[in-house]
């Protein structure tokens, strides 16, 4: 059937659905049948092939050829294989980490979307119920309204002004007027999409107006279903500070393989006996100086420890009402310099009580108000349901004796101009007994009194003159100045149904009918959050559609301003040029009467003043300026599907509390991540000079098994729990982190550079200790104990050193807090170094010996070392101000 040729109340019926919708029961039924309503996702990539992507890395590819070798070599001179094992053994184990940290990720971001999942609001047992889009089954009556994206393809069987944005499907962006109508052809026998006035589809946007329709097509049998015919797994992208150590792990890899290849041709050079033929022991033996050399410089174990670390605050995040739908942003929220905040909803309840009235006569506004909004009274609640503002008339009204759906009875509404925000007013025409009709409008004062040509007084439409309108902006402030929301109401008679509906056509020549006001009282916890704010150098800003005088009372209340002179309205703001607005950008925190279009303004001044700027935005026409910040903030309440999209990050709650608590784990993230890339750099460093040391004096301190099973076994798991480290006291006392400063800013390379010598001069202290109680000599040759020994001092200074890196700066002695994951980790890692080197088997395959009491004390005693040592080197950091 092509609905679009049919009646709806046909379509209606071959869905064997009615304008109520199904009910809950034939709805379950019919998911069963139909399946649930999204498009077919792109094939996922088997497990066995991201194993092997993670096998195509340089590092592992050496790893592997080492393993080849020394088995090979193993074969011919009889030896034990251990080597192979364990080589193979932390290979897998690292692929395996590879795919499980990947896993992770995406996991998280699914169940991310999972809560952020698009809903609609469907008729079900002739209920308004709001619904997973997936749960959405042909016959479902679906509503849509400005800023609803179409969950479903669907015959319009109501239609109020409803404009839709089809882009996604015929390129057209201009949005299409839409009618519940039957189409006239015109002759023609079918009509392309794009004119299927009286359908909607999957995929477009409702931009303006509302309406209502009977799904037709859901999932895979919609028109979008048929052009993607499967959605491809959109890759999710890497965040800077990941790109930045992708970055440094290839440039450390190169320049790895290349002292490498050099270091091993010297050695085939030098192992080039004098009868000519190549010492094969020599040649084996430089081959392992060269990998070791690769495993001791590559941080084999950091990315899969940043992956991880930003899964898990993201998820943290959500439990927290932030929902982050681009891993980027966790980053960039650290660095948030300004807030820019709707406020209606954010920095308020939105919770509106009508508590004042300027009217000459009180029951005309009331019942005006009432019935020029699209809230209604819940039957069983006796409360108002609907968009809070129109909530707060229609139960005024009904708490003075006129229930709205009396009213709708004695005044059916015929027709529309809904609501918007560039209008600030909508319009209803309502059906008089007499058969005449009536049109009330309410919105934005000022607005509304631009249109009215008279204004009731005496109960009696006398002419509008300068005194009465006088009078009225009067009563508007003094209701504005303590902080309400005022809404004008105005009327206009109509002998005749009016030939349209359009705003320009209704809204001209009103009578003024009177002023409600009503609070909305500030959310408790956004006046601390301000103050919080302030402390970490973010300046609050708020955005509002709502009076200038409103938004100054509830700015000063809420600490965002201390004088009106920091605001400014959207009129004035369209005097100003865009260099001088930059230019003056500095002086205002209140932006009032503000639209959409000014909000893009707002973020692009402020950006080109270089500070990273985050914007919320609820409507359908916020998306833009959503789009343009740093971080766009949709409101998950409120929000509309279109401004959800774009968003960086969904308020759960719709609460500027959340933006601030969600700044706050963003540092606490980037700092936790730094200080394990820290760790395990400095780690690495100390690797790389102990081998080269060593090398240079002639000895093997430690083979590259020891090295692996360091950086991929014992040092991931104390890097991984101080990604859990809780913030530090200060974290939202100090200045918001530049963007563009490098991973070893603020003095992190030296950091790692000092503290990777400490640990090398430790092991190497340790190793000669070995070398000594095994040889009594103090030459530097091979020495299974003194390997042993620098093995056991460096796994042990690892671990020890992960409690001094809690903090940076701050003496582990005074933090307040604890790391119990950071325990833990030490006492897995502890147990693993005890393990390798205590049990006999494992031993061997590690070529240890075992060693006595007083050297297991000496190599403890040389690990616990670095506890004071950092202790006096933080301290001496402190004071110098570094
Ligand atoms: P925010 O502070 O988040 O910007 P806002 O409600 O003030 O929210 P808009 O929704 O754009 O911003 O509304 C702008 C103005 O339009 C309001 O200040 C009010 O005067 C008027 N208005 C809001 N809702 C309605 C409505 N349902 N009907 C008529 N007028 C409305």
């Amino acid at each position: 059937m092509k609905e679009y040729l049919s009646s709806y109340e046909e379509v209606l019926r071959e869905q064997g659905s009615s304008p109520e919708g199904l009910s809950g029961r034939e709805a379950a039924e019919r998911l069963e049948r139909f399946g649930r309503n999204k498009l077919k996702e792109g094939e996922k990539t088997p497990l066995w092939r991201r194993f092997l992507d993670e096998l195509a890395d340089p590092m592992i590819i050496i790893l592997i050829v080492a393993a080849v070798i020394s088995g090979v070599t193993a074969f011919y001179e009889g030896e034990s294989y251990a080597d192979v094992i364990i080589i193979m053994f932390v290979v897998v184990i690292n692929a395996v980490l590879g795919v499980v940290q990947e896993s992770k990720a995406e996991a998280a971001i699914a169940a991310l979307q999972e809560i952020a999942a698009a809903t609609s609001k469907a008729l079900r047992d002739g209920k308004l119920t709001t619904l997973k889009s997936e749960e959405l089954v042909p016959g479902d009556v679906v509503l849509l309204e400005a800023g609803d994206s179409v969950p479903a393809d669907g015959r319009i069987i109501e239609c109020a002004s409803m404009k839709i944005e089809e882009a996604a499907l015929t390129g057209e962006s201009v949005p299409v007027n839409k009618t519940a109508d039957v189409l006239n052809l015109g002759g023609e026998k079918d009509v392309p999409l794009g004119d299927r006035k009286n359908m909607v589809y999957m995929g477009s946007t409702v931009v303006y107006g509302r309406g209502a329709a009977v799904v037709t097509g859901t999932g895979m049998n919609t028109e979008m279903g048929k052009i993607a015919d499967a959605l491809a797994n959109a890759k999710e992208e890497e965040t800077p500070l990941q790109i930045k150590l992708n970055q440094l792990s290839k440039f450390l890899t190169v320049l790895v393989v290349g002292i490498c290849a050099v270091i091993f041709a010297v050695g085939l050079f030098r192992a080039n006996g004098s009868d000519g033929g190549i010492n094969g022991d020599a040649v084996l033996s430089t081959f392992m100086v060269a990998v070791s050399l690769a495993v001791a410089a590559i941080p084999e174990g950091l990315a899969a420890v940043v992956t991880i670390v930003l899964s898990i605050g993201v998820t943290n995040m959500s439990r927290r009402n932030a929902i982050i739908r681009k891993l980027t942003a966790v980053e960039t929220l650290g660095c948030t310099q300004i807030i820019c905040s709707d406020k209606t909803g954010t920095l308020t309840q939105n919770k509106m009580t009508v508590v004042e009235h300027s009217a000459d006569d009180e029951k005309i506004l009331e019942t005006a108000m009432a019935l020029c909004s699209d809230a209604s009274i819940d039957p069983d609640t006796g409360e108002a349901v609907g968009e809070p503002t129109e909530c707060a008339l229609v139960n005024d009204a009904n708490k003075n004796g006129l229930p709205k759906t009396k009213l709708m009875e004695e005044y059916p509404r015929i027709g529309e101009a809904p609501f918007d925000s560039m209008r600030k007013m909508m319009s209803t025409v309502h059906k008089t007994k007499d058969g005449r009709m009536i049109q009330f409008t309410k919105g934005a004062p000022d607005e509304v009194l631009k249109r009215c040509a008279s204004a009731l007084v005496g109960g009696k439409a006398v002419p509008m003159t300068d005194e009465i309108r006088a009078s009225i902006i009067k009563s508007n402030k003094e209701m504005a100045d303590k902080a309400l929301r005022v809404l004008c109401g105005a009327m206009r008679e109509w002998d005749k149904a009016p030939d349209n509906f359009e705003p320009d056509y209704l809204e001209r020549e009103l009578t003024y009918i009177g002023l409600s006001g009503m609070i909305d009282p500030v959310r408790p916890e956004v006046k601390p959050a301000i103050v919080e704010c302030r402390g970490a150098g973010i300046r609050p800003i708020m955005i509002t559609g709502d009076h200038k005088d409103t938004a100054v009372a509830i700015a000063k209340e809420l600490g965002i301003i201390s004088d009106a002179s920091q605001a400014i309205t959207g009129a004035q703001l369209n005097e100003i040029s865009d260099g001088q607005f930059k230019e003056d950008i500095e002086k205002y925190s209140v932006y009032a009467r503000v639209q959409p279009e000014h909000k893009v303004r707002i973020v692009t001044a402020w950006k080109a003043k270089g500070k990273i700027t985050a914007m919320t935005g609820d409507g359908v026409n916020d998306a833009p300026s959503i789009k343009s910040a740093d971080i766009g903030v949709g409101m998950g309440i409120t929000g509309t599907d279109v401004t959800k999209n774009v968003a960086d990050m969904v308020l759960a709650d719709d609460n500027f509390a959340t933006i601030v608590s969600a700044v706050e784990e963003g540092r606490r993230i980037y700092a936790n991540i730094r200080k394990a890339i820290q760790f395990l750099l400095a780690s690495n460093l100390a690797e790389v000079l102990a081998i080269f040391f060593a090398t240079l004096i002639g000895f093997t301190i430690l083979e590259p098994v020891h090295l692996l099973w360091i950086n991929l076994i014992t040092d991931c798991f104390p890097a991984l729990a101080l990604g859990m480290e809780k913030s530090e006291p200060d974290i939202m006392k100090r200045p918001p982190r530049d963007p563009r400063e490098g991973i070893f800013a603020g003095g992190m390379g030296f950091d790692v550079f000092f503290q990777g010598a400490i640990v090398t001069a430790l092991v190497m202290v340790s190793y000669i200790v070995g070398h000594y109680v095994e040889s009594g000599t103090w030459e530097f040759t091979n020495s299974h104990d003194g390997t042993t020994m620098a093995f056991l001092t460096l796994s042990m200074v690892e671990i020890f050193h992960s409690l001094n890196m809690r903090s940076r700066r701050g003496s582990i002695f005074t933090l307040k807090t604890h790391n119990v994951f950071l325990y833990a980790a030490m006492l897995v890692s502890l147990v693993l170094t005890t393990v390798v080197i205590e049990v006999p088997f494992v031993a061997a395959a590690f070529n240890f010996t075992p060693i006595d009491l007083h050297e297991y004390a000496i190599a403890l005693g040389l690990a616990v070392l670095i506890i004071p040592i950092m202790e006096i080197v933080k301290f001496v950091q402190r004071r110098l101000g570094v």
